[in-house]
C-alpha cells in the first residue's frame, strides 16, 4: 500500500495533517501521529495499532491509499471521461474597438489604439452573429452556463447595435430554438452610462458590470483619453445605478498601487454594495515579471477581502469558483471560457476567435461569421484549445492544484512563454496559495462547527 500520487500532504497545525486527493478535490484530516502510523504501515506492512485498520479501510475505499499505481492510472482515466465535449459557454460580442478611455494597464491597448481597420460594428454583422449564436446554441443543446458579453474597447460607443442585436435575438427567438437560460451581460467602463441606457440594459435583461478601481487612487490609472481621472465620473454613475435600484457588479483591478490600499478599498467596497465582485490580476509585461511579489501579494489581499466580504454574502467570483469547486468536490477544469475551446469572440468587422486578449495580433481568429461551413467544434484553433486543461497537461500532473486550479489564463501563458500549453505561472503562485488557504479554512470551519455544536449552539 501507498498514498495516492494524487494526495499531498498539508500540515493545517494542532497536530493535523491534511490528505488532499488533487484528482477528486477531495480532503481528509488525520492526525500528525496517524500519519506516521501509515507511514510505518507502507514500510513494514504491518500494522502496529488496531485503531489505524479503520483509517486505512477509509482511505484505501476513498482513494487515498492504493495498492500500486495502476488503480491510480485506472482513476485517472476515469476522470478524463468526465471531461465535456466542448460547448460554447460564453460569447463576447466586440461592439467597437474604439474606447473613450486611455487605461494605463490595458491589456488590449493594441487593439484599441491602432487605426485603420474596422473598429465598430454595424447592424448587419451583428444580425449575422445572432444567426451564427442560434445555429450554434441549437446545435449543441447544453445545460453549460451560458453568456452573451457585450464588450469593447468600450460598448456604449456603440449603443445602439446592442439594442439591435437584442431586438433581433427577440426576434428570432420566437421562430426558431434559443436557449431559456441565456444570460446577456456588457461590461462598460461606465463613463457614458444615462438613465435611458440603465433603462434599456434592464428592459434587455442585460446585467451590469462597471470597470471601477474603487478609491480615487487606485482607480487613477484609469485616465479618459485627455489624461483626467476619471473616479468621479464614474462615482456618479455608480450612484446612478443606486438611485435607480440597479445591481451593478464591479469588476476591480489589482494593481500595484491598489494593493497599497488595500484596506481603504475595501472600506469602500462595502460601502458601494456591488451584487458581486471579480477581482483581475495584471496581465504580465516584462516590467512585472520582475516583480516576483506582485502575484502573492494581490492573492494575499483577495483571500482577505474573500473573508471580510464573505461575512455579508458578498462573493468574489475569482476565489468563489475555486472556493464551489472544493466544497462540492468538483473539478474545476477550466478557469475561463477560452480554456477547452469554450467561447466565441466576434470582432466589428466578423472575426471569430477564442480569446479576447488576442484582439491585438488576432492570433486565433481564422473563421468567420461569414464561413457557412463554420463549426467550432472542428476548426482548428478550437481543437488546439481544446485541451488546454491541467488535467492534460503534463508539467500539471504532479500539481496539489491539478484538479482545482482551471489551468490560469492560457493567453498569458503565451505571452509570457510562446504556447498556450506552457504554465501561466503567475497563476500557479495564486492558485498554490488559494488552496492552501481553503484546505486551513475547512478545517478551522470543522473545528468550529464541532465546538459549537458540543455548546448547544445551532451553527
Ligand atoms: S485566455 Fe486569458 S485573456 Fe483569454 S479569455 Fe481566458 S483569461 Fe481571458
Ligand atoms: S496550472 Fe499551475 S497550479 Fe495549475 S495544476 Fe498546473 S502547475 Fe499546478
Amino acid at each position: 500500500m501507498q498514498y495516492s500520487r494524487y494526495v499531498h500532504l498539508f500540515y493545517v497545525g494542532n497536530d493535523v495533517v491534511a490528505l488532499y486527493h488533487a484528482l477528486l478535490v477531495r480532503t481528509v484530516f488525520i492526525t500528525y501521529t496517524e500519519a506516521q502510523q501509515l507511514d510505518f504501515y507502507f514500510k513494514t506492512n504491518d500494522i502496529d495499532s488496531d485503531a489505524i485498520l479503520e483509517t486505512i479501510q477509509y482511505l484505501y475505499v476513498n482513494c487515498y491509499i492504493v495498492v500500486n499505481a495502476d488503480e491510480d492510472n485506472k482513476l485517472y482515466n476515469k476522470c478524463i471521461e468526465l471531461i465535456s465535449p466542448p460547448a460554447i459557454s460564453n460569447a463576447y460580442i466586440v461592439v467597437t474597438e474604439n474606447c473613450n478611455f486611455n487605461c494605463k494597464y490595458c491589456f488590449i491597448s493594441n487593439a484599441v489604439q491602432h487605426a485603420g481597420e474596422t473598429k465598430v460594428m454595424t447592424n448587419e454583422v451583428a444580425r449575422q452573429t445572432v444567426k451564427l449564436l442560434q445555429k450554434t446554441y441549437e446545435r449543441q443543446q447544453t445545460s453549460y452556463d451560458k453568456t452573451i458579453t457585450f464588450y469593447g474597447g468600450e460598448p456604449l460607443l456603440n449603443f445602439d447595435v446592442i439594442c439591435f442585436f437584442m431586438d433581433e435575438v427577440n426576434r428570432i427567438k420566437e421562430k426558431y430554438y434559443w436557449p431559456s437560460d441565456m444570460k446577456y451581460a456588457l461590461i462598460t467602463n461606465g463613463f457614458l452610462l444615462t438613465k435611458d441606457i440603465l433603462k434599456a440594459l434592464q428592459g434587455y435583461g442585460i446585467t451590469l458590470s462597471i470597470s471601477y478601481d474603487v478609491d480615487k487612487e487606485s482607480h487613477a490609472q484609469r485616465i479618459d483619453k485627455n489624461g483626467n481621472n476619471s473616479y468621479e465620473v464614474v462615482r456618479e454613475k455608480i450612484g446612478l445605478c443606486h438611485e435607480m435600484g440597479i445591481p451593478f457588479s464591479l469588476s476591480i483591478t489589482i494593481s500595484e498601487v491598489l494593493l497599497s490600499r488595500k484596506n481603504e478599498v475595501l472600506t469602500e467596497i462595502l460601502k458601494l454594495s456591488p451584487a458581486t465582485i471579480v477581482f483581475n490580476l495584471l496581465i504580465p509585461n516584462t516590467q512585472r515579471l520582475k516583480n516576483e511579489h506582485y502575484y502573492e501579494d494581490a492573492t494575499d489581499f483577495m483571500i482577505q477581502a474573500f473573508i471580510r466580504l464573505r461575512g455579508i454574502g458578498l462573493y468574489e467570483d475569482r476565489i468563489m469558483r475555486k472556493v464551489r469547486a472544493f466544497s462540492e468536490n468538483k473539478m474545476h477544469l477550466y478557469d475561463c471560457c477560452a480554456g477547452g475551446g469554450n467561447q466565441y469572440v466576434i470582432t466589428p468587422d466578423g472575426k471569430i476567435g477564442i480569446c479576447h486578449g488576442y484582439l491585438n495580433n488576432r492570433k486565433y481568429f481564422s473563421s468567420s461569421i461569414y464561413d457557412v461551413d463554420f463549426d467550432f467544434r472542428t476548426q482548428v484553433d478550437y481543437l488546439y484549445w481544446k485541451k488546454r486543461t491541467p488535467l492534460l497537461m503534463k508539467q500539471c500532473q504532479e500539481c496539489e492544484c491539478l484538479s482545482i486550479c482551471g489551468g490560469g489564463c492560457p493567453y498569458a501563458a503565451d505571452y509570457m512563454y510562446g504556447s498556450i500549453y506552457e504554465l501561466d505561472t503567475r497563476f500557479c503562485i495564486h492558485a498554490k496559495k488559494v488552496l492552501d488557504w481553503m484546505i486551513k479554512d475547512l478545517y478551522y470551519q470543522v473545528v468550529n462547527k464541532r465546538k459549537n455544536s458540543l455548546n448547544g449552539n445551532s451553527v
